[in-house]
């Protein structure tokens, strides 16, 4: 999948462009998949609930 999506960090608008938010102008737009973030831990326990998910269905 292509990390294209970008979101800005001052009003929440996302965005595949480069350069400043279309809707606020501010500079505070960010990648929404960063490959090493905070963001990771955030979305690790659903990532492990998922591989609990998808190991259980694999036993039956
Ligand atoms: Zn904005």
């Amino acid at each position: 999948m292509p990390t294209l999506l970008k979101k800005c960090r001052d009003c929440g608008t996302y965005t595949m462009k480069e350069g400043p938010c279309k809707n606020c102008n501010s500079n505070a737009v960010h990648s929404v998949y960063p490959p090493r973030f905070s963001v990771e831990d955030k979305y690790g326990k659903y990532r492990r609930a998922m591989k609990e998910k998808i190991r259980k269905k694999e036993k039956v």
